[in-house]
């Protein structure tokens, strides 16, 4: 018979670890840059933690307990050192990390981070959410993550042009359009991911755009990518309504960031009737009881990089009453539905006893603590998980991959109905295992998560199987 331990053991991770050279050099922290996720980077167990989400989970699975073991180890862990030479002619070494985290479902996909911060542990946690984010939405995918120790605020366009092949250049043989995806992340880009995309081929002495997502669209990019975040959590609440039986005019919204996914959900429910009564950026809110324009709001936030409480008749704009507010207190408004869409940490043990809105769709990655989300559970409040409500960007990632490789491309409205799809009918599976087993939506979509996952692990064998041939022999 073949024990656990030894089936454990011929499962491990096989472990990579790749040094160009001597320590790195840090490139020195600029904590003027706003630091997108950075309670992540703060508490250093974050890896420990995720775990944690899936032991509460696994309660609930049907599946094998060797599935959970598996998922406890990445897969593969890959350390590189990227050499720079910068503008004045010296040399600068910088960390660069890959994490592929499961790919029993298929090849892994995860964004590419450039910031000070960055820590291996935080990059296997973030591969493992990616994991559950695929299998949540039901992607031919595995998770994984990466992320290079840098502050990109200082360096050149051009610095950040070899950095960026340069790390590629390592990372060649990880990933691949059948291995390992990389997408954009906090701090890269769609030209990054076209400089990437570019190296890669020129590596493997083919076009290969499949290798990454996020491209520019004359690269290979999808229509649709820019606001697929958005949308993926406008399909969401959409949902919601449904089942809530919500008239949109009597629904009071708060949007806590107001940046590319935060202005896509608020136009989107703006243009169905909602009422966008608050949004905030890094500088605070506005509030205004009978709701905003977005459209004025986006046109005036783009123009002048400032929020502010205006209405606008073509290119005319006119300042209009509204209330100002801080970041602290739109989460804590008298809101029907509250939409997270700035930053990890958000809401706490410190503010959850006050939070009035009945209703959070995360978008943010990791707004809300693991203690806020008990004290929320207890007051009954629904919280639609981020590896659900964010879950649309990786899905339009998906269809950008899938169109790269199928060399035909969609227009807009496909990519729209496909989307969806998707996330209708993935949002729905959630709810329902939700109200089955009286558990939180979180642990419902890691439940959720976790079947798709541990059926695949199962059908490959686990030491049931094994024992059972055996004994058959
Ligand atoms: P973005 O940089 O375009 O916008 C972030 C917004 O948050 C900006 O308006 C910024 O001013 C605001 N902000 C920063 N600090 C704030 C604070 N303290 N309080 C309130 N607002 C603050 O970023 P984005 O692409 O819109 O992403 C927003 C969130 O969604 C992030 O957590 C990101 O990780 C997550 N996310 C984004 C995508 C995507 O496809 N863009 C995918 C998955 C998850």
């Amino acid at each position: 018979m073949v024990g656990l331990k030894r089936l454990h053991a011929l499962w491990q991770p096989s472990v990579q670890v790749v040094f160009w050279g001597g320590a790195a050099q840090l490139v020195g922290k600029d904590l003027a840059m706003s630091l997108t996720e950075t309670a992540a980077a703060d508490s250093e167990p974050i890896f420990s933690d995720a775990i944690k989400r899936l032991d509460d989970a696994f309660r609930y699975a049907e599946i094998d307990d060797e599935a959970l073991l598996r998922l406890k180890h990445p897969q593969a862990v890959l350390q590189v050192s990227i050499p720079v030479r910068m503008d004045d002619g010296s040399l600068q070494i910088f960390d660069g990390y890959r994490v592929r985290h499961d790919d029993t479902r298929g090849p892994t996909k995860g964004g590419i981070r450039y910031h000070p911060d960055v820590t291996l542990d935080e990059v296997k946690a973030l591969a493992l959410w990616m994991t559950f984010k695929c299998a949540v939405v039901g992607l031919p995918y595995g998770g994984a993550k990466g992320g290079v120790v840098v502050n990109p605020k200082e360096l050149s366009r051009l610095e950040l042009e070899r950095l960026s092949r340069g790390f590629i250049r390592q990372m060649a043989d990880f990933i691949g359009p059948d291995r390992d995806i990389p997408a954009p992340d906090v701090y890269t880009n769609s030209m990054i991911m076209g400089w990437m995309m570019d190296e890669y081929s020129k590596i493997r002495r083919q076009h290969t755009p499949a290798v990454i997502t996020g491209k520019p669209i004359p690269l290979g990019g999808s229509l649709g990518r820019d606001e697929a975040t958005g949308r993926g959590a406008y399909y969401c609440i959409k949902q919601l309504e449904q089942r809530r039986g919500w008239r949109p005019e009597a629904i009071r919204v708060g949007i806590q960031g107001f940046g590319n996914v935060g202005q896509a959900v608020a136009s989107l429910l703006h243009a169905d009737g909602y009422r966008i009564v608050a949004v905030s950026d890094s500088r605070g809110g506005i509030y205004k009881e009978e709701g905003f324009d977005i459209p004025s709001l986006i046109h005036v936030k783009n123009q002048s990089r400032r929020l502010r409480a205006v209405y606008c008749e073509g290119s005319v704009c006119e300042a209009i009453e509204a209330e100002t507010i801080s970041n602290e207190t739109l989460l804590e408004l008298d809101v029907d539905l509250l939409v997270p869409a700035a930053l990890g940490g958000q809401i706490t043990a410190e503010n959850a006893a006050r939070i009035r809105a009945p209703v959070i769709v995360e978008v943010a990655n990791g707004p809300t603590t693991s203690e806020a989300d008990e004290m929320l559970r207890e007051r009954d409040v629904l919280v639609v998980p981020d590896i659900l409500g964010n879950a649309g960007g990786v899905t339009v990632s998906y269809f950008e991959w899938t169109q790269n490789r199928q060399g035909y491309y969609w227009p807009l409205e496909e990519v729209h109905r496909r989307l969806q799809g998707i996330m209708a009918r993935e949002f729905d599976a959630v709810y329902d295992l939700m109200q089955r087993h009286d558990i939180s939506m979180r642990t419902a979509a890691y439940v959720h998560a976790l079947n798709r996952i541990g059926s695949a692990i199962e059908a490959q064998g686990t030491q049931r199987y094994f024992r059972d041939n055996l004994n058959a022999g």
